[in-house]
């Protein structure tokens, strides 16, 4: 297990990683940035132990992985204080950081063993039947896991321990923005719970993140599109499967009959929990015309209860490039005509604070609407009816999800089908993250293949494995050689009662 006192015994070459409190500027800690040799030899030593991992079964594997649950939980405290130090987030949002991710640990540790259990799928036809079938799910050896640093612990727990569990061994990079909770719980599993040497954190940035490309069998990153085509690149070059969950754009349409007292708490929570740093938050609003300024008002009144600081609603963005994006959002689209009803700026004296801010006039020429702020930040534009909302909506290469409000569920749902995009919620926000049976992924540029789902949670860690075994076992088969007209024959008729339909199936 390499913890971040033996990365930096063996990293020579990397600079240290600074680690700061994103709302005052103070310095936490510091990482070692693990080099290309140190991923290697925590590679080696995890395929090393690898096999015997598989071998538990996911039943001797559970109570492991079980563990590190309460070990959080047991430290629960300690890892928010520590969490909230580097992010600059609330306290509920940090809770939610910790927490989310295991629920889904529980429905797999619970389901696991029969989501992995050996599959005997029905021959599809009559001459397969003479053919028993199965399928097992083995793992990939080395899963990497790289996570982005607006949930540090939820990114990285909701991949890494389902990829335990389903018996792969797992190297986690966590960002160089947040990597301190992190590393800690990878530090916990080997030197407070004694697990076996499968799982391993290593602290570190892009250069950490590529080694970890070229150790691993299986790579699964969370992250901006841009890293998410580098990592697809450099994959590539080993054919090694890649899982990217990536940036979003997410729309929300608010019909002329919603509920817009629930429509403006909803938008309000769904663009400013996390300060807005999440890749399913609302990043832009379409409303019909009759309703827009009703619905602008309520939001309104909503942002002016919002308390900003970390005991508060809002808390401080991640990082100062991270503010800086979000001012020069702000400030494209007031330029281009765009009005602040709210916010606007950074909270004086309080780092990257930036307050809870409200843009109307607002339309696709500005980046707040085609790019990602990830920011507390709502446009909200007027449009005249649903379908210009639908038609802006997918006017983006992002496709991760999206939201409707509508008091008509069927046009919500119909709406909802008319959406280019991976999770559409319908009068609600976010929420479809914590539906463990829901696939979770983006289309278009969002991402590529999908995490939880059911079964596919676990599968998706795994290479499906197809045995064939001969039922009955004649000397030779009729299809093998030698071609003689007898047999030719036989086989082309059998064949044809196969394929063929009615009168065809009888051979001319
Ligand atoms: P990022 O792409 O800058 O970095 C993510 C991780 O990749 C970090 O750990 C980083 O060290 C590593 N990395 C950087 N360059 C690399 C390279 N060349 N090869 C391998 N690894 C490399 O992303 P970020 O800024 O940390 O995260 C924010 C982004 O993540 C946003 O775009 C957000 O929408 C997205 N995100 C997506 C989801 C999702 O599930 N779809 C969830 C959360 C965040």
């Amino acid at each position: 297990m390499a913890i971040a006192g033996d990365v930096a015994a063996a990293a020579t070459a990397a600079e240290p990683i600074t680690v700061r409190c994103p709302r005052d500027g103070r310095v936490i800690d510091t990482v070692t940035a693990s080099t290309a040799e140190d991923v290697r030899c925590t590679a080696d030593r995890l395929r090393v132990a690898q096999p015997g991992w598989e071998a538990l079964g996911v039943r001797g594997r559970a109570p492991y992985v079980a563990a590190l649950r309460d070990w959080i939980l047991d430290h629960e405290a300690r890892l928010l204080d520590l969490l909230q130090a580097e992010t600059g987030k609330t306290r509920p949002d940090a809770v939610v950081d910790l927490l989310s991710p295991l629920d889904a640990v529980n429905h797999y540790l619970s389901h696991g063993a029969g989501y992995l259990a050996e599959q005997r799928p029905r021959p599809h036809a009559l001459a397969a039947r003479t053919k028993r079938l199965s399928v097992s799910y083995r793992p990939y050896p080395l899963v990497g896991v790289i996570s982005p640093w607006n949930f540090p612990l939820g990114l990285s727990l909701l991949d890494a321990l389902p990829a335990l569990i389903a018996g792969c061994a797992v190297v986690l990079e966590p960002s160089e923005v947040s990597p301190l909770t992190v590393l800690e719980i990878g530090r916990a599993w080997r030197q407070e719970l004694n697990a076996p040497e499968v799982f391993a954190v290593l602290g570190g940035a892009g250069a950490t993140g590529e080694a970890v490309v070229d150790a691993a069998d299986y790579v699964q990153f969370t992250g901006s599109t841009r890293t998410g085509k580098a990592i697809m690149r450099r994959a590539a070059q080993t054919l090694t499967p890649v899982s990217l969950e990536l940036g979003g754009k997410d729309a929300m349409i608010v019909c002329a009959d919603a509920d817009l007292d629930r429509a403006a708490a909803g938008a309000v929570w769904g663009g400013m929990f996390n300060a807005g740093q999440v890749c399913v938050s609302v990043e832009r609003v379409y409303v019909e015309a009759g309703v827009h300024d009703a619905f602008v008002d309520r939001v309104l009144a909503e942002v002016r209860t919002l308390r900003v600081g970390p005991d508060g609603e809002v808390g401080a963005l991640a990082s100062e490039p991270q503010a800086a994006l979000v001012e020069q959002h702000v400030a494209q689209a007031v330029g281009a005509g765009a009005v602040v009803r709210c916010g606007g700026a950074r909270v004086a004296g309080a780092g990257t604070t930036f307050a809870p801010t409200v843009l109307t006039g607002v339309n696709h020429a500005m980046s707040c609407m085609t790019e990602e702020t990830f920011g507390p930040t709502l446009p909200i534009m007027r449009v005249a009816d649903a379908d210009e909302a639908v038609r802006l909506a997918n006017d983006s290469p992002y496709g991760l999800s999206a939201s409707v409000w509508t008091r008509d569920r069927e046009r919500g749902r119909a709406i909802a089908r008319r959406l280019e995009a991976g999770a559409v919620n319908v009068n609600d926000v976010i929420v479809n993250l914590n539906q463990v049976s829901l696939p979770m992924g983006g289309w278009k540029q969002s991402g590529l293949g999908t995490r939880l789902g059911g079964a596919h949670g676990l599968r998706k860690f795994c290479r499906a494995q197809a045995i064939t075994e001969a039922r009955l076992v004649p000397a030779r088969e009729p299809t093998w050689f030698p071609y003689t007209r007898g047999r030719q024959s036989l086989v082309r008729r059998l064949v044809r009662l196969t394929v063929a339909r009615g009168r065809r199936r009888l051979s001319p």
